[in-house]
């Protein structure tokens, strides 16, 4: 008997542990003081009436023999795929239902497209990331190179002829950074990746949070995408569906390599490792990308943009520089001189009562960073920036 052992090469886990612990620590021996916490990364709902509706009508037919459904297509019903397949289309993405996989959830297609590429792959993950992509490929077993995010490069690597990789991991617009590539920047990736044979793995889960005209929601949008990308994207940020589990992944016909259909490969996957998604949360689905829920869904987001608004206003006014805020629902700062993320956090816990997130938890990457979430409710995010103004004027 022999263990995997690369589980033994993870990051500790402990990460968001101890953020919650310090964060208790501190609230239970300052029971007085209300904090501020822009440390979240979730949505923080309700979800939309239509979907409530929508949920209530298949529970409903789940009740009665003649309206029951068992089993469903393990890559996902008819219905979500149209509806899919029309949210791309209203970008003039042309989608075939067959292209669209239905899944629980970005992070569980994050943690199986790996099953599709050989351990030998070299691969490319853009830093600070969101730890799944580093994770899931240390569990493979596979050798990860970063990409540096930096100041010099606006935290938006982008790749140079000289670059040598096989998989490609970008997320954008970016959690933590809050950055976005724009459609010249990304068209970049899509000519590096054809021209290379290697596979970029795109990460669009906060695509519905894009205000700038020229940052793309897809990379599909892109031509030559199709040939070597796999878009990996969920409802959870979009219509608040973190606690609803479901996402999907388009994983385009026309990608092949090594004279294999990857769209094959993944179609043989899914139908062996999964069954698929309830057929409530499915009917869910379809109510959040119908025209109301999708409605709904643009004035929930809309209240998160005002806090990013908000947030990016003060710092400009503090003169520090910053990333994003503007098309994803994040804020990326560098620390005062020489402090840690997690000393950082520390100060603006104690002195300010504001909870952000240490960079040091997407990778060393992050070190010496905090990311600001705009999930904050509207007065928290607005008696925040009162007070980061305070202290970064004053400095720390
Ligand atoms: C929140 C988030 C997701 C969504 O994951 P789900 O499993 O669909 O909830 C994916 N990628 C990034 C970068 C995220 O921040």
């Amino acid at each position: 008997m022999k263990l995997n052992a690369a589980y033994g090469q993870l990051a500790p886990a402990f990460f968001f542990t101890e953020l919650g612990a310090r964060v208790a620590a501190y609230q239970a021996d300052h029971p007085d003081k209300r904090l501020l916490r822009l440390g979240v990364g979730d949505v923080t709902g309700p979800l939309s009436p239509v979907v409530i509706e929508a949920l209530r009508r298949a529970v409903g037919e789940q009740s009665k023999a003649a309206t029951f459904h068992g089993y469903l297509p393990e890559t996902g019903t008819d219905f979500l795929k149209a509806a899919v397949v029309s949210y791309y289309g209203r970008r003039g993405v042309a989608l075939s239902p067959q292209e669209v996989f239905i899944s629980s959830g970005a992070a569980d297609d994050l943690g199986a497209i790996g099953n599709l590429f050989s351990v030998d792959n070299r691969v490319l993950v853009a830093e600070p990331a969101y730890p799944a992509y580093v994770d899931t490929n240390r569990m493979a077993g596979r050798r990860i190179v970063p990409l540096s995010g930096n100041r010099a490069n606006g935290f938006l690597p982008l790749p140079g002829d000289d670059l040598n990789g096989d998989l490609v991991y970008l997320c954008s617009p970016n959690n933590p950074t809050g950055t976005a590539y724009t459609r010249p920047q990304l068209q970049r990736w899509v000519d590096w990746a054809n021209e290379h044979e290697a596979v970029i793995v795109f990460d669009a889960a906060y695509e519905a949070f894009i205000q700038d005209e020229d940052v793309p929601h897809s990379i599909l949008e892109l031509p030559g995408a199709e040939t070597c990308a796999i878009e990996i994207c969920s409802l959870s940020k979009t219509a608040g569906f973190t606690g609803m589990r479901l996402g999907y992944t388009v994983v385009p016909r026309a990608l092949v390599r090594e004279g294999s259909s990857l769209h094959h490969m993944w179609t043989q996957d899914r139908t062996t490792r999964t069954n698929g998604v309830s057929y409530v949360i499915q009917r869910a689905g379809e109510a959040a990308l119908s025209p109301a829920g999708l409605r709904f869904n643009r004035e929930a987001i809309a209240v998160y943009q005002e806090n990013g608004r908000i947030l990016s206003d003060t710092l400009q006014k503090t003169g520090v520089w910053f990333t994003g805020g503007r098309n994803a629902p994040y804020l990326w700062l560098p620390c005062p001189e020489g402090m840690t993320g997690w000393a950082f956090f520390e100060r603006l816990l104690h002195e300010a009562q504001i909870v952000v997130t240490p960079g040091e938890g997407f990778g060393e990457g992050g070190a010496g960073h905090v990311r600001l979430s705009c999930f904050g409710s509207p007065a928290d995010t607005a008696e925040a920036a009162q007070r980061l103004l305070t202290i970064l004027k004053n400095g720390i």
